[in-house]
């Protein structure tokens, strides 16, 4: 993939058309679609959640080669590690691991230990938002697995819309799923999940930023608990 290829950017009006034309279409449809008009500058991200595992059971069908870029930063749970490797090995998808410059140990002599809790803006600008943004460089489109109702961050998002940050097109085939059917479709499709789900998390990231949620609290409130965050900056 070459990086200083032009980009396709898509006017406005073209945007909101796709918007408005998919907005209660399949995610087969919404998928095929996407392979036609940007692949091979077709890229999804994924770090696992079942939402992340129902749009990958989809496009494993369609296609199976499309990059699914995984950012892995150094502090996630082995759990997680482990959901890697089955997806890998059970859908086959073509997972691309995405690193940050510098390791965990070199990170903690410059900036200190634990940054991430002492400033986990900067921590994730540089274990996460900065790699990705890399990664992400040389695509023109790229599938995200959220949910409108996942967050306040995310309720105004199109099921296909352009990200400004990273001039792309943006394309959530699952916008206006629930959680609850997300769940449906992991247990009817008999679909592997991360274990941590039946431990008490509703929403997970880095081990030492995420905790169990209680009931009634938000499915992200486990993440950065006792901060205002809830978004690393790769979905802004
Ligand atoms: S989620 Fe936490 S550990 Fe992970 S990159 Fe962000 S601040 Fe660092």
């Amino acid at each position: 993939m070459n990086a200083t290829m032009e980009r396709i950017s898509p006017s406005a009006g073209r945007i909101a058309r796709w918007a408005r034309e998919f907005e209660s279409e399949s995610v087969d449809r919404i998928l095929e679609w996407a392979v036609a008009e940007f692949a091979p500058r077709l890229v999804m991200t994924s770090n696992f959640g079942v939402e992340g595992v129902v749009v990958l059971d989809h496009l494993r069908r369609i296609a199976p080669a499309t990059p699914v870029l995984y950012v892995e930063t150094g502090y996630q749970f082995a759990e997680t590690d482990r959901l890697k490797e089955e997806v890998r090995a059970r859908l086959g998808v073509n997972i691309i691991e995405v690193r940050a410059e510098l390791s965990v140990e070199e990170q903690d002599r410059i900036y200190g230990e634990r940054l991430h809790s002492r400033d986990s803006d900067l921590c994730c600008r540089l274990r996460k938002v900065e790699p990705l943004a890399s990664a992400l460089a040389p695509y023109d489109a790229w599938i995200a697995a959220l949910r409108r109702d996942a967050s306040p961050t995310r309720e105004g998002i199109g099921v296909v819309e352009w990200n400004e940050r990273r001039r792309m097109v943006k394309i959530n085939p699952i916008a206006g799923w629930t959680r609850e059917r997300v769940w449906d479709y992991i247990f009817s499709n008999r679909l592997p999940y991360n274990s941590l789900y039946d431990d008490g998390f509703t929403s997970i990231g880095c081990a030492p930023c995420t905790r169990r949620t209680s009931a009634g609290e938000h499915e992200r409130s486990g993440r950065w608990d006792g901060e205002k965050k809830l978004e690393c900056g790769i979905h802004l």
